[in-house]
């Protein structure tokens, strides 16, 4: 087995461009695929849909507990305003900067390293390393639903940029298309209609307040659910009064939430509004896509404990936290998979021009999934 340097493996996975749609998944699965194919596990590449595919790595200890490490392959568009070559990696100030450095491809690097470091040291007597890079996170998290439909573990690790910081919860979000209903007419004649638009300064007034309200649903990881009007759409002519306003509100959902409840507090503002602006009413016309619904993984889970007394082991700080954006997590746990998130990288370089990961951080991440993946081999059931 060779030696696994980060900081390389990283720079090649990096200048391999899996943008999302269009980009080269495969050639990313390939390179960790020989990592990990060197390292002794069995590796098999799965082409689950067309442009993508999911890696999926086994190193089998003994009978026990099955622990993934996950991360993603894709990546998004490199977008535009990087000082350099957003494919062509380079290390400067102890961080590697590319789009993906952070997420994911810091996780991949760290997990693979993981991987090489828990051979090596040979202290692992029982249990499977499940390792496993998905496809399409970021569009449509294909990748991970495929995977969990012909795979089993017991428990997991995805890799996202946390800072190295152990996060057991996550935000999810559900985005209605609310439409204002009034009656056009001409504008030199506005007491002939209703205007849509006049209408909805007060429906947005009441989501306001709202917002204000939903500040007191505090949940102690994520922090409390916010309301953001994010969209507006009105009129039909500089000469008529607005038949029609369309506002698109991004409402993000905290652990204990659900879709159908948050839908129909929507509902009940809607139907307050029209009652008290009659002739004008105001629907959801549609939801726009969203990253789907939160989730969390009990602080007292068996899991979560372990991945916190093997962090502390190596020194690292062992508190749990929540992540604000969504991720893989939500599949993971819709299947019932105790499941934390952590990873080298800060969420504000996510998807912006310049993204970059920090050295140390590689490194300390490292050493975290390793830690908290013997603990948890050692001790679940
Ligand atoms: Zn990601």
């Amino acid at each position: 087995m060779t030696p696994l340097d980060t900081v390389s493996l990283l720079q090649r996975l990096v200048a391999l461009d899996s943008t999302n749609p269009g980009g080269d998944e495969a050639a990313v699965a390939g390179v960790l695929a020989e990592v990990l194919a060197d390292a002794g596990a069995e590796v098999e590449v799965i082409p689950y849909a067309e442009g993508h595919v999911n890696l999926v790595a086994e190193l089998r200890f003994g009978p026990g507990p099955r622990v993934m490490l996950n991360s993603h392959l894709d990546v998004v568009p490199a977008g535009a305003g990087w000082s350099a070559n957003a494919f062509a990696p380079e290390v400067r100030e102890g961080r590697v900067y590319g789009r993906g450095s952070a997420d994911a491809k810091g996780s991949l690097a760290a997990m693979a390293g993981a991987v090489v470091d828990i051979v090596a040291a040979g202290e692992v007597t029982r249990g499977t390393v499940v390792f496993t890079a998905v496809g399409d996170e970021e569009v449509g998290s294909t990748g991970a639903r495929a995977l969990v439909e012909n795979l089993e573990v017991d428990a997991c690790i995805v890799g996202e940029p946390t800072g190295v910081q152990l996060l057991a919860a996550h935000k999810g979000s559900l985005r209605p298309v609310i439409e204002v209903i009034g009656r056009g007419a001409h504008a030199a004649a506005p007491h002939n209609g209703v205007n849509a638009i006049s209408g909805a300064a007060d429906l947005l007034d009441r989501l306001a307040r709202h917002a204000d309200m939903l500040g007191d649903r505090l949940h102690p990881l994520t922090g409390a659910p916010t309301l953001t009007p994010v969209l507006i759409e009105g009129g039909q002519a500089p000469n008529a009064v607005p038949e029609r306003c369309l506002i698109t509100v991004d409402r993000r959902m905290v652990p204990g939430e659900t879709a159908e409840q948050v839908r129909a507090e929507f509902e009940r503002i809607l139907d307050d509004f029209s009652r008290d602006n009659a002739p004008l009413t105001a629907r959801i016309a549609a939801l726009a896509p969203s990253t789907g619904g939160p989730s969390e993984t009990p602080a007292d889970d068996p899991f979560v404990l372990a991945c916190r007394l093997g962090l502390s082991a190596i020194g690292e700080a062992d508190d749990i936290g929540g992540l604000v954006v969504n991720c893989d997590m939500t599949t993971f746990r819709g299947a019932g998979i105790p499941t934390v998130v952590l990873g080298p990288g800060e969420l504000g370089v996510m998807h912006a021009a310049d993204e970059y990961v920090p050295i140390d951080q590689l490194e300390r991440a490292r050493r975290a999934y390793r830690a908290m993946v013997e603990r948890a081999l050692r001790e679940l059931p």
